[in-house]
């Protein structure tokens, strides 16, 4: 079981591979939905409006939806 220290971690990891370190929310929302699939609690800010980010999964269960008020981090991430 992943803690969310790990995940953070990870996340850093993804985002600089993908060449996305310097897009404001690419790792929050990759964070938060990481932290939704392994049953974390843990909140995610958004690092541009500061509020929690919503996650929700899909009706079908194949996807998430990721959501701040602002929108810096808001998307979604499909089978995963
Ligand atoms: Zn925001």
């Amino acid at each position: 079981m992943a803690t969310f220290a790990e995940l953070e971690r990870e996340a850093d990891e993804l985002v600089r591979s993908a060449g996305l370190a310097g897009r404001v929310g690419a790792r929050e929302h990759l964070l938060a939905s990481m932290a939704f699939h392994a049953g974390l609690n843990d909140s995610v800010h958004c690092p541009a409006c500061r509020s929690v980010i919503q996650v929700e999964e899909f009706p079908q269960r194949n996807g998430l939806t990721i959501t701040c008020p602002c929108g810096v981090c808001s998307g979604t991430m499909k089978g995963f």
